[in-house]
């Protein structure tokens, strides 16, 4: 009862499973590239038949089977009821029986009389990081004792079959990523459109009314060149994120110039500042003390803040309040830090999607498409943050609204890691 019950949870095993699930093989196609090897083990081994087993939680199914009866050759699956590999996925061993029939685990087994088996060797298949997803199995329709030679060849196979499946994987990642990259590229030409026509649009109409230039008008004007340069100035948020990315990508870490600036002045202008660009939001900050003097980069950390801020009004579709608060708190030896956490009542992510929030170009499932945005925004912030030695988190709950915190030490640091 018991030993059976740890084999089933074995089997059963949710990260197994997960593992599993990203190959993407259950259900797919024949290939080729997994024929060869089961063809090469029948011939070798002398065998009728061999099989590349995945063994999910209800069934085992065959990315390769060659020599099965019907109807599992076209099923290409069995019901667990059917099945021996799920021993060796339940152990992590391999499974080596002479004659079925005789054996205490198998010998009730409905694989015997309804697939023939008798005498069975599978070698678990398993992944780099430990994951057992199933065997590469021989299996004879009469009993007989495995040679050590068979067993080693048997294994190879498997070892073959096992390259296969976690190449499929590094393409399958390598094409994922490109992919997340052109999107990205579009998703950031478009991002970066946006704010060029509203300069162009504004520009040409201050040329068409400066070119009759009447003195009411210089409100008008005034207010035509605020657009112009808050688009200016978000244009040139957006390209530093990008050129941080490119230099990043041929490997050189942008360099971090520190001066002593107060957190609590800075989060009071870019509240201010996002305050104005939406109405219908009320940005507010409340500073536990007068003022919280850290040597960070400026422009770097208002970038950060600039991001966490334009993302809290993004996210609260319905309006509402933003809160900054800005404190410090002190860390022993250490020389404490500075605490600025940006919070927002929007639509909050989704708990599977928290630990990639920070990953680049990674978006959250809830995010609403037409939006606008790339998902470089809070890996940029991250990195900045992680430059300066401070830490960023989160606290989101779906539907309620999200806590963004940062904290920057208040004596210089390296970088972690
Ligand atoms: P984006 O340009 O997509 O906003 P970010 O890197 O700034 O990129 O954010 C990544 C994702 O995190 C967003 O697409 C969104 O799904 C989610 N997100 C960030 N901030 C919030 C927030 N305050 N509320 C809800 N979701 C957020």
């Amino acid at each position: 009862m018991t030993v059976a019950s740890t084999a089933a949870d074995h089997v059963r095993d949710p990260e197994r499973l997960a593992a599993l699930h990203r190959t993407a093989l259950l259900d797919s196609p024949a290939d080729v590239a997994f024929d060869r090897l089961t063809r090469l083990a029948t011939r070798i081994l002398d065998v009728p038949v061999a099989l590349v087993s995945l063994v999910d939680e209800e069934r085992q199914f065959f990315k390769s089977c060659l020599g099965l009866p019907e109807p599992w050759a076209s099923a290409r699956e069995t019901p667990l009821s059917h099945s021996f590999c799920q021993h060796a996925v339940a152990s992590g061993q391999p499974l080596v029986i002479e004659d079925a029939r005789l054996h205490p685990l198998v010998r009730d087994n409905l694989a015997i009389p309804d697939l023939g088996v008798v005498a069975y060797a599978g070698i678990p298949l398993v992944t780099a990081d430990g994951y057992v997803l199933g065997s590469f199995c021989v299996i004879d329709h009469q009993p007989r004792a495995w040679t050590d030679w068979e067993l080693a060849v048997l294994t190879d196979l498997a070892a073959s079959a096992m390259t296969a499946i976690e190449r499929q994987a590094a393409v399958r990642e390598a094409e994922a990523a490109v992919r997340a990259r052109d999107e990205f590229l579009l998703s950031a030409s478009h991002d970066l459109k946006t704010p060029l026509a509203t300069i162009k649009g504004q520009a040409q109409l201050l040329r068409r009314r400066a070119s009759r230039a009447a003195n009411d008008d210089v409100a008008r004007l005034v207010h035509g060149i605020g657009v112009i340069e808050a688009n200016a100035a978000r244009m040139a948020v957006l390209i530093d994120e990008l050129l941080d990315i490119a230099r990043l990508e041929i490997g050189q870490e942008p360099e971090l110039r520190r001066e002593p600036a107060d957190l609590v002045a800075l989060a009071r202008e870019c509240a201010a500042e996002h305050g104005e660009k939406s109405p219908r939001h009320e940005v507010r900050v409340e500073a536990a003390v007068e003022e919280v003097v850290a040597p960070v980069n400026r422009s770097r950390v208002e970038r950060v803040l600039a991001n966490l801020l334009a993302n809290a009004v993004k996210y609260s579709p319905d309006g509402g309040e933003v809160l900054v608060t800005v404190d410090r708190v002190s860390d022993g030896e250490a020389g404490g830090w500075a605490v600025l956490a940006v919070r927002d009542r929007g639509i909050g992510i989704p708990a599977a999607d928290l630990p990639r929030i920070f990953e680049p170009f990674f978006r959250a499932t809830n995010a609403p498409t037409p939006a606008g945005g790339s998902g470089i925004g809070l890996a940029g912030a991250k990195r900045i943050v992680e430059q300066h030695g401070g830490t960023i988190a989160i606290e989101s709950r779906e539907g309620e609204g999200s806590v963004f915190t940062v904290r920057l030490p208040l004596v210089p640091r390296v970088a972690a890691g």
